[in-house]
């Protein structure tokens, strides 16, 4: 076999590595800088298991959406240092207060974003917080097959890693519990990495920690805070910051992103975690400057997490409508154009600033007025 479904819908989700039984497959990292499946060939034995497991190939409607929720965590420090309204901590805490694994996103000390698994508490806030690139997952499908039959275990992942994950483990365990995340699109590694090096060239410093949604400011108008070794921090407004510019500006993502199966009527997660964009005009009883989830409950084990955390939160039912108003990104793909083909090529010959001016989709007036308006704090911690 040569390819396993064409590169401009896989994901990258692993499920074809994991189940190939002659460990056939390989992720390695494209021109792009996402990782994509390679057979060998030599060892492929035509089986079509690859083909059978693959959640783009096998995409069916597969959600009973049930209860929607506005939602945030009544501990303030939580709340704070989560990108939206502090939902995963609590789910991860009640796994964890039952000896369970929780499995999610981590920056590493090179800025590399991989999957990992935690069994304490301690290790938590590695894993809170949005990063916006894809993440490696490794082989954390497999560590989650040899781990259920003994444990609890929550997995935090995009809607394809999800789906990519019932994909490979077939069996629906009791005790494997599933979020997945309401999803824009993840851009390449390989820009966040090209963002990170250039910061620290100009800076003479290690990068020591990234956070995407620091809410010093506010949830809704937040910054990117970058903390580097020898005790410089930079807080810049995301809207200024040249790699979320680029993130929203929707050419730096991977080609699935732009024909995603896995909106909402597709979710393969018990839950479902978002910014609840629009909650101060749709509900201004329950708005908080600090942070507001959208909580969508997508089977009978996600309203049982639910109720299990309940007891900490401010919340309210509300309806999908409700959430969809203010997020398109639950119903619709991120919009490809033209200009996506050619940002590829200029990643390797443009530094970050001529990237963002050539290929963010801010218009000029509005740039202007940021300019003017730009908040960029340098201090030391
Ligand atoms: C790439 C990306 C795009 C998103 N797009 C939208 C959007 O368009 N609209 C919207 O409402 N919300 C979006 N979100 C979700 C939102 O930013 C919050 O993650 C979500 O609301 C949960 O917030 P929280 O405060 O409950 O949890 P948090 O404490 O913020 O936890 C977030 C969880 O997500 C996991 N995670 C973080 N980054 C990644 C990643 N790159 N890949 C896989 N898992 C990750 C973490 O491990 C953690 O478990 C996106 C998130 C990501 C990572
Ligand atoms: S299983 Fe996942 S990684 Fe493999 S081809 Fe399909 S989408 Fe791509
Ligand atoms: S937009 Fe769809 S394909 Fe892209 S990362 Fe999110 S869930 Fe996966």
């Amino acid at each position: 076999m040569k390819e396993i479904v064409s590169k401009n819908l896989c994901t990258g989700c692993t499920a074809c590595k994991s189940i190939c039984p002659k460990n056939a497959i390989e992720m390695i990292e494209d021109i792009e800088g996402f990782k994509v499946p390679l057979i060998d060939q030599k060892k492929c034995i035509n089986c079509g298991l690859c083909q059978k497991t693959c959640p783009v190939i096998n995409t069916k409607n597969n959600s009973s959406l049930n209860k929607c929720y506005a939602a945030y965590n009544k501990d303030e420090k939580e709340l704070l240092s989560s990108a939206s309204g502090g939902i995963f901590s609590l789910l991860a805490n009640s796994i964890l207060n039952e000896n369970g694994i929780v499995i999610g996103a981590m920056l590493d000390s090179n800025n590399m974003l991989k999957h990992v698994a935690i069994r304490n508490k301690e290790a938590l806030k590695n894993l809170k917080g949005s990063k916006y690139l894809q993440s490696d997952l490794g082989n954390i499908f497999a560590f989650i097959k040899e781990n259920i039959k003994n444990n609890k275990i929550l997995f935090v992942g995009t809607p394809c890693q999800v789906a990519g994950l019932k994909a490979f483990i077939k069996q629906d365990y009791n005790n494997l519990y599933c979020i997945d995340l309401i999803c824009h699109g993840v851009p390449s590694p390989k820009l966040f990495y090209k963002y990170i090096k250039e910061l620290e060239r100009k800076n003479d410093d290690k990068v020591i920690n990234y956070n995407f949604r620091d809410k010093s400011i506010g949830w809704e108008i937040y910054s990117n805070k970058i903390i580097f070794e020898k005790r410089t921090t930079i807080t810049e407004l995301a809207r200024n910051n040249y790699y979320m510019q680029l993130f929203l500006g929707d050419n730096a993502l991977r080609k699935s992103c732009y024909n995603c199966n896995f909106k909402l009527g597709n979710k393969y997660s018990d839950i479902t975690l978002g910014d609840f964009w629009g909650i101060k005009k749709k509900y201004p009883k329950i708005y908080n400057k600090k942070g507001v989830s959208a909580i969508i409950i997508n089977s009978s084990k996600g309203q049982e997490m639910f109720e299990k955390i309940k007891e900490n939160l401010i919340f309210k039912s509300c309806y999908k409508e409700d959430i969809i108003d203010g997020n398109l990104s639950l119903i619709e793909s991120a919009g490809f154009s033209k200009k996506r083909e050619y940002f590829f090529d200029d990643l390797d010959k443009l530094n970050m600033k001529e990237l963002s001016h050539k290929y963010n989709n801010i218009s000029l007036w509005r740039r202007i007025k940021h300019k003017i308006k730009n908040v960029v704090f340098r201090g030391k911690r």
